[in-house]
C-alpha cells in the first residue's frame, strides 16, 4: 500500500522537479545473424521497464533499431552518426567485431554510453563503454579452473575459430606448450569433422575440450558417436555458455561425461519471473514464446540485462538533485559532446543490479567484475549443477553434486573380456545347451556374480578374447571396446600406466614349477654299490695275486716245510701246509675278517700276510662306511631348490609363459641373476617360453627333471593339487595380485574396487579360492593323497635294500648243498669200483648210514687186497673210502727228493 502511494507522488510530483522527457530513444545495431529472440527480448525488456512503475515513472524507453545488411564499419558509421544526430540516449551494440571500433569512436567522441553484450571489445575502452558480457580472459581463467576442478591431466583441445585460442589461452599456459599430455587440434575446414575425430580417436584420447559455437556442438557430438566416441568412457567439456540450451537427449544412452559452463542460470528468480512476463506478452498476441528458463540463451538475457541496466541508471539519475535530463541532437562531424552520457555512463558502471546473468557489477573501465558461472553435467537426461565459478574463487563444488556410478549403472551391461585358462575361466560342461554366461564357469564368473550381489543394478556379459592372450585383454581396455577385464591378470606398473586396476582380489607371487624326484627302485645287488666294478674286479685281481703269492713264498721259504710227525725227530719228508687250495682259504678267510686256521710262519709268508690284513681292514672300512649311503640312494632330493640353484646350472631348462607379467619380471629386474636368467632363456634353443600355463606345465611334465616353469603360486597351488607328479620348489620370488582391469579413468571404478573389497571382509573371496582350487569330491588331491601315504622311516633299511645279501646267501649255500652232491656221488662211485658192487648199492649204503643220527662213528673201510694197482700212495685201508678218510690238516705233501 505504501509502495504504491509512494509510486504514486513520484508520478505526480517528481516529473514537475526533473523532468524527464516521456520517451527516451535507444539505438540498437542487428545484425542478420542476430535472432529474432533477441529483438524480442530487446522489446520486452522495453515493455517490462516500462510495465515498473517504480523505474521509470511516465516516461517510456523505445528502440532505434539499426539493422544493418553487413559489418561494414563505414556504413554502420554513418548509420549511428544518423541516428545519434536524431538524439539517442545510448547505442547497444554492435555484434560485429570488425565494426566495434567505429561504433565505440563515435560513442566516446560524442559521450554517448555504448553498451556492448558481446565478448570481444576492442583494446581502447575509453569512459563511455560497458560490457555486459564476461570477459575473454575471465571465461579463459573459468575454463582452466575448470579442467583442473575435472581433474583433467591429458586431453585433446578442439577448437573452431583463432578467437577460441584466446579463450583456452589460460588452459594452454597451465600446461605450457609442448605438454606431451595435450593435443591442440583446429577444426577441419567444412562441417565434417569425422577425420579430425577419428584422428583424436586413434591417439587414445578420451577427454575433449571443445570450443565453437553453439550451433556446431550438436553436429560435432553426432559426429563424434559415429566414430565412437561417445561412450562413458569419454568426456567432452564444452565451453560455449549456452550448451545448456541444447537438447542432449540423444546422448543420453552413451552415458558420455559432458560437463559445460553457463552464464543463464534457470533456477534464478529472475530469469523465471522475466521469461514469464515474455511468455504471457506472446500469450497476449495469441503466439507462443518457444522459450523457456532452460533455454534462454546468454546474449538474449545479456540484452535484456543492458537495457535494465540503462533504465536502472535513468532512474538513478532522474532522482538526482537538481539534475536535469534531455536527449540531444549531436553531430558526428560537430564533435559536440552530450552533457548526460558521461554520468549515464557512470551510473551503470556503479550501479549494481540483479540480472538475468546474475549479479551484475562494473570496474571503472566497465568489465564485467563479478558473475558467476555454473559449472553443469549432463546426466540421466538433463543438466545437474555440480559447481559454481566465481572471478577469483575458483570452483566450489556444489552439495548436490554427486552424480556417482551407481547412477550411471542403470540400464548399464558391463562387457567383460576375459580369457579360459583354469580355474579362472572354463567352458562348462555340464550337459544341456548353454547361452550367454551360462557357457562358462570358474572363479572369475563367480567373481562377477558376487559383485552383482553387492550392486544390485550391475549386469554383465562376458566375451573371450580371440587369441586367449592377456595383452588383448589390456589392448581392448585402452580401446574401450570392453568395459572391464578378468583372469588371472596381474596388476604390474606397466598396465597401470594403460588401464585401472581394482584392488587386488587376490595375492600371489613368481615360484617354480618342478617335476617331483623319482623314486629310483633299490636294485637287488646294492650291497655292491660301495664300490665301483674296476674296484671289484681289482680287488678280486689282488685276491688271487697274493694267494699265488703266498702259495709261492710258502713253497719256496724253508720255514713253511714242517715235519708232519712232530714225534718222529728225523722224518724223511717234510710237509707244507700252505697248498693252493689253503691259500686261497686263509685269504679269502682275512677278507671277510674271519681269520683262518692255518697261519704262515715264515718272515715272508707272514709279511704278505700282513699287508694282505692292511689291504682288508682299509678296504672293509671303505666298503662299511659307503654301504649305508648307497643302500639309501633313492631318498636323495633333487638338485634345484631355488631359482639361484637353476641359475647356476645348464643341464635343467627354464622358461615362462610369452607376454605375461612373470616374463615381464625377469626382463626388467634389476636383480643381476634375474637378468642373466632372462638372457639365458631368451637365448635357448628351442625356446623355453609357451604359450600359455597349460602348455608349461604340461612341458615340465614331460620334461622329467629337465624342464622348470616360472609360474605364479597361485597357479602352481592349483596344479600340484591335480597332478601328483609336480610340485613347487622354493619361496616367492615377488609378491603381487591380480585385479580386475578396467579402462584409465573409469567411473566404474570406485564401486567395482568398493564391492570387490566389501566380499573380501565377508570371506567370500576366500570362499571363492577354496571352491575352485580345492580338489572336487571325487576326483584325486594330491595333498590328500601325501597325508594318507604311509611315511617311511627313513632310518630303517627295508627289504629292498638288502635283498641281495640274501640272495647271496641262498644262491652260496645251494652251491654248498650241490658240492655235497657231488662229493657223494664221487665217492660212492669209488667205493662201488673198490668194493665191486653198483653205485647205486654204494649210494644207498652211504645214505643210510647218513641218515642213521645215531651213529656218531662211522668205520674205517679197510683194503683187504693190495693186488689192486693203487695210485693213491696211501696205503687205504679197505673200505675207507677217499671221501670218508678223515685227514689232519689239509693233505699231505710229498717233499720231492
Ligand atoms: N598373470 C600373468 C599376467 O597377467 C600371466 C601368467 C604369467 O605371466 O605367469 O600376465
Amino acid at each position: 500500500m505504501a509502495g504504491s502511494i509512494l509510486s504514486l507522488l513520484l508520478v505526480v510530483i517528481l516529473p514537475a522537479v526533473h523532468p524527464l522527457p516521456r520517451r527516451v530513444p535507444i539505438a540498437v545495431l542487428f545484425y542478420p545473424e542476430d535472432q529474432p529472440l533477441q529483438h524480442l527480448a530487446l522489446r520486452y525488456a522495453l515493455q517490462y521497464i516500462y510495465a515498473d512503475p517504480e523505474l521509470l515513472p511516465g516516461t517510456e524507453l523505445y528502440e532505434v533499431e539499426l539493422n544493418m545488411s553487413q559489418a561494414d564499419s563505414f556504413s554502420t558509421g554513418k548509420r549511428v552518426c544518423g541516428a545519434v544526430s536524431e538524439g539517442v540516449a545510448a547505442v547497444f551494440g554492435p555484434r560485429a567485431p570488425a565494426t566495434m571500433g567505429i561504433v565505440q569512436s563515435i560513442c566516446e567522441t560524442l559521450e554517448v554510453p555504448n553498451l556492448q553484450i558481446y565478448p570481444e571489445v576492442p583494446e581502447d575502452r575509453g569512459k563511455c563503454l560497458i560490457n555486459l558480457h564476461p570477459e575473454q580472459e575471465s571465461v579463459a581463467q573459468a575454463i582452466a579452473d575448470v579442467v583442473r576442478f575435472l581433474r583433467w591431466s591429458s586431453f585433446t583441445v578442439l577448437y573452431e575459430t583463432d578467437e577460441g585460442l584466446i579463450r583456452l589461452q589460460e588452459v594452454l599456459k597451465r600446461h605450457g606448450p609442448g605438454d606431451p599430455q595435450i593435443a591442440v587440434r583446429q577444426f577441419l575446414p567444412g562441417t565434417d569433422q569425422r577425420q579430425l575425430l577419428k584422428e583424436v580417436n586413434a591417439s587414445s584420447e578420451f577427454r575433449i575440450l571443445l570450443d565453437c559455437s553453439v550451433e556446431r556442438v550438436l553436429p560435432l557430438l553426432r559426429q563424434a558417436r559415429e566414430v565412437r566416441m561417445m561412450s562413458d568412457y569419454h568426456s567432452y567439456f564444452i565451453t560455449s555458455l549456452d550448451t545448456h540450451t541444447l537438447d542432449l537427449s540423444e546422448f543420453q544412452a552413451s552415458h558420455t561425461n559432458i560437463t559445460l559452463l553457463r552464464l543463464v542460470d534457470p533456477e534464478n528468480i529472475t530469469v523465471q519471473r522475466v521469461v514469464r512476463f515474455w511468455t504471457e506478452k506472446e500469450q497476449y498476441y495469441n503466439r507462443s514464446l518457444g522459450v523457456t528458463a532452460q533455454t534462454v540463451r546468454t546474449e538474449t538475457a545479456l540484452m535484456h540485462d543492458a537495457v535494465f541496466l540503462f533504465a536502472r541508471a535513468l532512474h538513478r539519475l532522474y532522482f538526482e538533485p537538481n539534475g536535469s535530463f534531455q536527449v540531444q541532437s549531436l553531430g558526428c562531424d560537430v564533435g559536440n559532446k552530450w552533457a548526460h552520457g558521461f554520468r549515464l555512463a557512470s551510473y551503470m558502471k556503479i550501479n549494481e543490479v540483479d540480472g538475468m546473468t546474475g549479479k551484475i557489477r562494473f570496474d571503472t573501465f566497465g568489465r564485467r567484475s563479478h558473475f558467476e558461472l555454473g559449472v553443469v553435467e549432463y546426466f540421466a537426461g538433463k543438466f545437474q549443477k555440480v559447481g559454481s565459478w566465481e572471478l577469483g574463487r575458483g570452483v566450489a563444488r556444489t552439495q548436490s553434486a554427486s552424480i556417482d556410478a551407481m547412477d550411471r549403472l542403470q540400464n548399464k551391461t558391463f562387457l567383460v573380456s576375459s580369457r579360459i585358462g583354469e580355474p579362472f575361466l572354463m567352458h562348462n560342461k555340464e550337459p544341456g545347451e548353454h547361452k550367454d554366461n551360462d557357457r562358462y564357469v570358474g572363479y572369475s564368473m563367480d567373481l562377477m556374480k558376487e559383485i552383482a550381489k553387492v550392486e544390485p543394478n550391475f549386469q554383465f556379459e562376458f566375451r573371450l578374447v580371440p587369441n586367449n592372450k592377456h595383452g588383448e585383454l589390456v589392448d581392448d581396455l585402452i580401446a574401450r571396446r570392453t568395459d572391464l577385464a578378468i583372469c588371472d591378470l596381474t596388476i604390474t606398473h606397466e598396465r597401470e600406466q594403460v588401464i585401472d586396476f581394482t584392488m587386488p582380489f587376490m595375492n600371489l607371487g613368481i615360484s617354480i614349477l618342478f617335476s617331483k624326484p623319482v623314486k629310483e627302485e633299490t636294485p637287488l645287488f646294492a650291497f655292491l654299490k660301495p664300490f665301483s666294478i674296476d674296484v671289484w674286479i681289482y680287488v678280486a685281481t689282488a685276491y688271487l695275486g697274493v694267494s699265488i703269492l703266498l702259495f709261492v713264498l710258502a713253497r719256496t721259504t724253508p720255514g713253511e716245510w714242517d715235519n708232519p710227525h712232530p714225534c718222529k725227530p728225523d722224518p724223511e719228508e717234510l710237509e707244507n701246509k700252505f697248498n693252493l687250495m689253503n691259500c686261497l682259504w686263509f685269504s679269502i678267510g682275512s677278507l671277510m675278517g674271519q681269520g683262518c686256521d692255518i697261519l704262515p710262519k715264515a718272515v715272508s709268508t707272514r709279511m704278505v700276510a700282513g699287508m694282505w690284513w692292511f689291504f682288508t681292514l682299509i678296504m672293509c672300512a671303505s666298503y662299511t662306511a659307503n654301504l649305508a649311503a648307497f643302500l639309501t640312494l633313492n631318498r636323495l632330493e633333487g638338485s634345484i631348490s631355488s631359482a639361484e640353484d637353476l641359475a647356476k646350472q645348464h643341464k635343467v631348462k627354464y622358461g615362462t609363459m610369452a607376454g605375461g607379467s612373470t616374463a615381464s619380471f625377469f626382463k626388467n629386474s634389476n636383480d643381476s641373476t634375474y637378468k642373466r636368467m632372462y638372457t639365458t632363456m631368451s637365448q635357448s634353443r628351442p625356446s623355453v617360453f609357451v604359450n600359455s600355463n597349460e602348455e608349461g606345465v604340461e612341458r615340465v611334465q614331460k620334461g622329467k627333471g629337465l624342464y622348470a616353469f616360472f609360474m605364479e603360486s597361485t597357479s602352481i597351488e592349483y596344479q600340484v593339487e591335480r597332478k601328483c607328479d609336480l610340485q613347487q620348489v622354493g619361496g616367492l620370488l615377488d609378491s603381487k595380485g591380480y585385479g580386475i582391469g578396467m579402462p584409465v579413468n573409469s567411473p566404474y571404478r570406485t564401486m567395482v574396487s568398493g564391492a570387490v573389497l566389501k566380499l573380501q571382509e565377508k570371506g567370500v573371496l576366500q570362499e571363492l579360492k577354496s571352491r575352485w582350487w580345492k580338489v572336487q569330491q571325487g576326483g584325486v588331491s594330491c595333498s590328500e593323497e601325501d597325508a594318507k601315504a604311509p611315511t617311511e622311516d627313513s632310518n630303517k633299511l627295508g627289504l629292498a635294500n638288502v635283498g641281495g645279501v640274501f640272495v647271496v646267501l641262498i644262491a652260496g649255500t645251494c652251491a654248498a648243498f650241490l658240492m655235497a652232491v657231488l662229493e657223494l656221488l664221487w665217492n660212492c662211485r669209488k667205493i662201488a669200483v673198490q668194493e665191486k658192487i653198483s653205485p647205486c648199492e654204494a649210494l644207498l649204503s652211504e645214505l643210510k648210514f647218513a641218515m642213521n643220527c645215531s651213529n656218531a662213528n662211522k668205520p674205517v673201510r679197510r683194503k683187504l687186497e693190495q693186488e689192486d694197482d693203487d695210485d693213491d700212495e696211501n696205503a687205504m685201508p679197505v673200505g675207507v673210502s677217499a671221501g670218508s678218510f678223515v685227514r689232519l690238516g689239509f693233505g699231505k705233501l710229498t717233499q720231492a727228493e
